[in-house]
Formats: structure tokens, C-alpha cells, sequence
């Protein structure tokens, strides 16, 4: 019999009934170290006060209004965002899927609008994750996320990542976009290599080809910058984000210069709960707290510390880890034994991490994690790692 869940997740047998930080506690009453933070999403840690304290004050007053009407706690936010980023303009939505979806309409929208209708074609990478709407299994067009889901929306291709000759020579007259994750985290936490994002934008700038960067996983903080192209020195046309920014609420954004946006006049695109009152007085209340200096300088030095002492782990384990990858608190641990039984030998030292493709372990901790809970973070992956060594 059919499970009254779907059943399209393999899910551990852990029951989370509340959590507090870094910490997520289990019916049990074990205590469960939290490194995958819902993936990327909880960014400020469980139950943060500052985040209640928005999402409460904001549900006494409205929680949902129609985007016929302005929304003040939308304007504040997509004020904020245009305020911190390259970004001219912004359309909020309830997740990173849906920000693809918006993200790909308007690039072949612009392209339509400057008289050029067939410049359809977005190039996209091996390895790459854009969530799982038709247009986004189409994007990546992998076996495990498209067979029998067909047929594919057409007008997507993909390259090896990182390769700027393949770019140059897939680029055509029918070429509307490339995009990218600057650090692609579903395949496995492979940052773009030094300067290849660079070229990407030099090469749209001459084509007059559209630049995504999709953020879904690296933006808000995680990588010690607001946005992770930014250790980069170079900025999108259009960029993709949502985990991260609601905090746990969801809530995603496309955010896009005036050129790119250009198309997307009233009555182009919508959403009924996209730029919702509750999702944006959280988002909010995030965007404050990571755009502050002082609070990505403290991500900065913990990922410092945090990955000094992984590069140790995987000195002392090297029958179980190869390498430490990833930059600021998103980071990933290149396996030799099977992922999996990594993550669940984590369960069973309290420790929380998130397998990812190409054999590594994600660790994506809330960026309000302490010095203290990286060291206990370690002394857990190190009793993880023995019990897997020896098992
Ligand atoms: C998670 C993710 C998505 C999809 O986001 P959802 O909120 O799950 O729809 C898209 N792109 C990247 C890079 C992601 O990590």
C-alpha cells in the first residue's frame, strides 16, 4: 500500500520535534548537531528570536495580500535587495524552482522584446541543480530527473563545467542565456574555477547573451559574501535565490538589472503567494541580519576555523575522506568511502549532514554557528568517521 506520504524521498527514521540553533532534537531526546541546516536553508539557525519576533509581529497584522495591491513588507525587502546587490529590480516567489522558471522566461523574453524571437537557447552545466519543475529537470536533463517526465521543454543544452571552449563553441545565433551555479551545491560543492566566471560575462557582454547566476544554495551569506559571485568581481544579469533568504519561511527572488527585466511588463508574469507579507517581514529581518560587515566577517573567520580543523579529520581519515572543498560555511567533503554510509554514521554520533553527487558530504551549517559547536561538529564526524573505518 501506498504510504500517505509520497513516497519520492528515501528518508532517514529521525523525528525532529524542535530546534534550537545549531541543534535539532529528536522525539527521543537526543540531541542531533546540525550541519545540513534543511539544506541551506536555515541560514540564522532554528527558532531564531530575531526571526520569531518578525514572523509573529507580521501575522497580527496581515498575512496575506494579493499582488493587486502593494505590499509594504515586499517593497522593504526588494528595497533591501536592489539596496546590497547588482540588482535593479525584483520579483519574490515561493521557492528556487520557481525562481528558475521566472529566470528563463525572462531571459527569452528580453531576446523576443530586442527583435531577436529565436534566441531561446540556454546553456546550462553538468553537475547543475535548478530544482524540479519541468523547465528545471529540462536545464539539467539528467537520467534520474527526467526519464519519464517527458517530453522535455526544449531549448536547453548542457557543458562540462568550467569549460570555456565548449562555451565558445555551443554559443550560436539561437544562444538567450548561460546559466550557472558560481558553486554548484547538489553536484557535489564544485566552485567554478578561478576566472571562469569571469569569461562567461566577457563573452555575453560581446554576444549580447544573457548571464545567470543561479544563488538558490550559495547566496545569502554562506560563502562569507552576500552573494557568492562576489568573490568574483563580476555580477549577473539575472540571479536566482530562495533557501537562504526566507530563513526557514519559504521564499524565493529573482532579482534582475533594468536591461534584463526589460519584457516583463504587467500581466507577463505572476504568483499568488510570491512576495506574501509573512515570507518577506522574515526575509526581512534576514537580509539585516547577514548584510551587516561585521556579521559575514564573523562567517569568514569561523569558516576559517571550521576548515582548518576538516583539513585535519581528513588527515587523520584518509581511508574515509579525500578533501575538503567549498568556500566560507558552505563546504563538502570529497568521500572514499560511500557517502551514504558516512551520513548515516553521522546520525548515529548526533551529527547532521547532507550527502550531495560526486561522492561528497555537504556541511551547511547556520552561520550563527560558535566556535564551540565547530569543535563539537568535528569530535562528531571524527567518531563518524571510526565507526565507518571500522565497520
Ligand atoms: C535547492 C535548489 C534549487 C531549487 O530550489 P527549491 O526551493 O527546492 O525549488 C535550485 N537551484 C539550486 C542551486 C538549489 O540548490
Amino acid at each position: 500500500m501506498i504510504p500517505s506520504v509520497l513516497p519520492t524521498y528515501a528518508r532517514a527514521p529521525l523525528h525532529f520535534e524542535k530546534g534550537e540553533g545549531s541543534w535539532l532534537i529528536e522525539q527521543d531526546g537526543r540531541r542531533f548537531l546540525d550541519l545540513g541546516s534543511g539544506i541551506a536553508v536555515n541560514a540564522l539557525g532554528h527558532a531564531n528570536p530575531k526571526l520569531i519576533a518578525a514572523l509573529t509581529a507580521q501575522a497580527g497584522k496581515v498575512w496575506h495580500l494579493s499582488n493587486l495591491y502593494e505590499i509594504p513588507e515586499q517593497q522593504a525587502l526588494a528595497d533591501k535587495l536592489v539596496e546590497t546587490t547588482f540588482a535593479d529590480t525584483v520579483f519574490f516567489t515561493n521557492s528556487g524552482t520557481e525562481a528558475c522558471e521566472l529566470a528563463v522566461k525572462m531571459a527569452r523574453k528580453y531576446h523576443y522584446e530586442k527583435g531577436a524571437p529565436d534566441r531561446v537557447e540556454i546553456l546550462t552545466f553538468h553537475g547543475a541543480f535548478h530544482g524540479r519543475s519541468s523547465a528545471a529537470i529540462a536545464a539539467v536533463n539528467t537520467e534520474k530527473m527526467v526519464k519519464g517526465f517527458g517530453p522535455l521543454l526544449p531549448g536547453f543544452r548542457q557543458l562540462p563545467f568550467g569549460d570555456l571552449p565548449a562555451v565558445k563553441a555551443a554559443m550560436s545565433a539561437q544562444t538567450a542565456a548561460i546559466m550557472i551555479e558560481p558553486i554548484q551545491g547538489e553536484g557535489g560543492i564544485n566552485a567554478a574555477p578561478d576566472g571562469f566566471l569571469k569569461e562567461l560575462r566577457a563573452l555575453c557582454d560581446e554576444t549580447g547573451t544573457l548571464l545567470i547566476f543561479d544563488e538558490v544554495q550559495c547566496g545569502v551569506a554562506r560563502t562569507g559574501r552576500l552573494f557568492a559571485h562576489e568573490w568574483t568581481g563580476v555580477t549577473p544579469d539575472i540571479m536566482m535565490v530562495a533557501k537562504g533568504i526566507g530563513g526557514g519561511f519559504p521564499l524565493g527572488a529573482v532579482l534582475a538589472t533594468e536591461n534584463a527585466a526589460a519584457g516583463m511588463t504587467a500581466g507577463t508574469h505572476g504568483s499568488t503567494y510570491g512576495g506574501n507579507p509573512l515570507g518577506c517581514a522574515v526575509g526581512l529581518a534576514v537580509m539585516e541580519t547577514v548584510s551587516d560587515p561585521v556579521f559575514l566577517s564573523e562567517v569568514n573567520r569561523k569558516a576559517g576555523l571550521f576548515r582548518q580543523k576538516l583539513e585535519g579529520l581528513v588527515a587523520t581519515h584518509p581511508g574515509v575522506f579525500e578533501e575538503v572543498r567549498g568556500q566560507g560555511l558552505m563546504l563538502g567533503l570529497k568521500c572514499v568511502a560511500p557517502n551514504a554510509d558516512v551520513v548515516k554514521a553521522g546520525y548515529s554520533a548526533e551529527v547532521i549532514t547532507v550527502p550531495a553527487a560526486d561522492n561528497v558530504i555537504r556541511l551547511l551549517p547556520a552561520l550563527t554557528i560558535t566556535d564551540d559547536e565547530i569543535a563539537e561538529a568535528v569530535a562528531r564526524l571524527d567518531k563518524a568517521a571510526l565507526a565507518v573505518q571500522t565497520a
